[in-house]
């Protein structure tokens, strides 16, 4: 039967996130449904509606968008469309009266990231961005881990990298995707780093490491960088150029802490001095949008707020800025 249980969301973009992960997460939350889409491509509007029990009248494009202030089944929009458009789509929402969950990385600049905050603030309505990691209990233990220093000092070393060089994908198209691999991947290395630390980078220093420079010319194909933090430093790598691979480890005082397949959607597995890290795995898509439905249900914080994606976008910033001139940044 139809679920209408909770808040309505509405998706913006059909693509490969929206139709693998998010929709089939909100057939398992409890908190919020699948109420609304918002496609520009018409075929998909039947095989969704059908495929999950979508009304007619909750059916919208980017053109009719700004009609959804008049739909009482969209408490939440979440944007899923290429990074270059959240900004638009979020503001439209908020001016629309509706709360947003918005795709990372939030925007492609810190100026658009602060108009989008502006924009929910304005309106009264809550912005949260899809970190959804920080809703997975390997993450959690991660975090502990880190910030109580449980092995003592350390240092953090992360990476996400996969394959990628289609130039007819968004992804490789710096109108679209606002810069590389560093923007789509490496914010995961970015986030595990602060926080495992808890605390914010005093300074970085980056290195764009581009192996197929005549066809990564417009973004970066690989980059490394190093934050330094008030308790230790971080040495992070992300790639379009190299196998997949995803890794977030801490070399502790007392041996090493990892994390394999860190930043996938499931397969995770956690080690430490101690042994294995004895985990049961969640739907973190679905526990990151129940969060935010009972963050507007409560009337309480959300933990992966706008301000954090304006954080990450400033960072990333200064990591292109380093990059560009292997200039060492204090912030
Ligand atoms: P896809 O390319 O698979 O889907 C993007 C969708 O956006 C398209 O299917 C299309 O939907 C719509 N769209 C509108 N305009 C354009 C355009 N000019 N070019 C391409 N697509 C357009 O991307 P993903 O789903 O992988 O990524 C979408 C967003 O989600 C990105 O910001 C990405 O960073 C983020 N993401 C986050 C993940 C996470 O783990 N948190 C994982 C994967 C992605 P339609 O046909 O309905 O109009």
């Amino acid at each position: 039967g139809t679920k209408t249980k909770g808040l309505g969301i509405a998706l913006v973009g059909l693509g490969g996130y929206a139709g693998g992960q998010l929709a089939p997460a909100l057939l398992e939350t409890e908190h919020c449904y699948l109420a609304s889409i918002v496609t520009g491509t018409k075929e998909k509007e039947s095989v969704w509606a059908k495929k999950y029990n979508i009304k007619k009248e909750n059916i919208y494009n980017y053109d009719n968008f700004d009609a959804i202030a008049n739909n009482n089944d969209i408490d939440i929009v979440y944007v899923v469309l290429p990074n270059s458009m959240h900004a638009e789509f979020t503001i439209r929402a908020a001016k629309a009266g509706k709360h947003v969950i918005c795709e990372k990385p939030m925007a492609t600049s810190v100026e658009d990231c602060k108009k989008m905050i502006a924009a929910c603030k304005d309106a009264g309505k809550m912005l949260s961005i899809g970190y959804r990691l920080h809703f997975d209990p390997f993450h959690d233990e991660i975090m502990r881990i880190g910030q109580n220093k449980v092995y003592g000092e350390m240092n953090v070393a992360s990476e996400f990298s996969f394959m990628l060089k289609d130039p007819k994908r968004w992804r490789t198209q710096k109108d679209l995707a606002g810069g590389g691999p560093l923007m789509d991947l490496g914010i995961y290395a970015l986030q595990g780093s602060i926080y495992s630390f808890g605390e914010l980078p005093t300074s970085l220093w980056a290195k764009n490491t581009t192996i197929d420079t005549s066809f990564f010319k417009d973004i970066e194909g690989s980059l490394e960088w190093e934050l330094t933090f008030p308790s230790g430093k971080s040495y992070c790598k992300t790639s379009y150029e190299k196998p997949i691979y995803a890794e977030l480890k801490h070399n502790t005082e007392k041996g090493e802490v990892k994390l394999e397949n860190a930043f996938y959607y499931g397969g995770l597995k956690g080690s430490t001095p101690d042994g294995k890290m004895e985990i049961k795995p969640v739907n973190q898509q679905a526990q990151q949008m129940d969060a935010f439905a009972l963050n507007i249900i409560e009337n309480t914080p959300s933990i992966v707020p706008g301000e954090m994606g304006l954080r990450d976008n400033y960072l990333i910033e200064k990591i292109y800025e380093s990059a560009d001139d292997n200039s060492k940044i204090i912030q």
